[in-house]
């Protein structure tokens, strides 16, 4: 059986958990996102867990050491054996040389990196047109899925805000943090001749598509 060991890069707003999904049911991949993961370690009291928690208790940031440990621990579970999807990891080069020691020791390795690539200005307009209704969260956005009234939730008729996180300050914020971190990566996996890129401004069924065909080329290729 081949595995099929994939990273998910791309910028905040360029869809990454829709394709995420879709890959995971396309392949049967183990889903690991590292927010999710490091909340349920905590949750169970794990001794990765604990030790996460102390970090998180003082309000920095939880190490490399103890995110690869975490990493390390889940892609050895039996779900994950045949290959997974890491989405939030790695995010530096040296957390991708520590993911790429970790495999070589079971001899595995890792498949593709696959970056979802959105410019800046696009991912501007994704996301500070969202807007959420006051009452319960319902999500529209100004140009690609408008209320029928400005301003008001067509379900409940409740008012549309803007949250801070979708203000335009915030967002490029956190493109230029995106960036920092993430363009070293870029090369790292372009390099090693794993990157794949997908333009992230077309369709979201497209893009499905699209990496769909990348991925089974390359499980193909595996197989040979
Ligand atoms: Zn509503």
């Amino acid at each position: 059986m081949v595995e099929t060991n994939l990273i998910l890069l791309g910028p905040p707003g360029a869809g990454k958990g829709t394709q995420a999904e879709r890959l995971q049911a396309d392949f049967a991949l183990a889903h690991i996102s590292t927010g999710d993961m490091l909340r349920a370690q905590v949750a169970r009291g794990t001794a990765l867990g604990q030790e996460a928690q102390k970090y998180m208790n003082a309000g920095e940031l939880v190490p490399d050491e103890v995110i690869v440990g975490m990493i390390a621990e889940r892609i050895d579970q039996q779900d994950a054996r045949e290959g997974f999807l890491l989405d939030g990891f790695p995010r530096n080069t040296s957390q991708a040389d520590a993911l790429a020691a970790t495999l070589a020791n079971s001899g595995r390795r890792i498949t593709a990196a696959l970056l979802i690539d959105v410019p800046d200005d696009e991912v501007v307009r994704r996301l500070t047109g969202r807007r959420v209704c006051l009452k319960s969260g319902h999500v529209y956005h100004v140009e690609l899925d408008p209320p029928k009234r400005e301003d008001v939730c067509d379900q409940d008729g409740s008012r549309l805000i803007q949250r801070d996180d979708d203000k335009e300050q915030t967002i490029r914020r956190r493109l230029e943090v995106y960036a920092h971190q993430t363009a070293p990566l870029i090369d790292y996996y372009e390099n090693a001749g794993l990157l794949r890129r997908f333009d992230g401004r077309r369709d979201p069924n497209e893009v499905h598509d699209h990496i769909r065909a990348t991925v089974a080329t390359l499980r193909m290729e595996e197989e040979l």
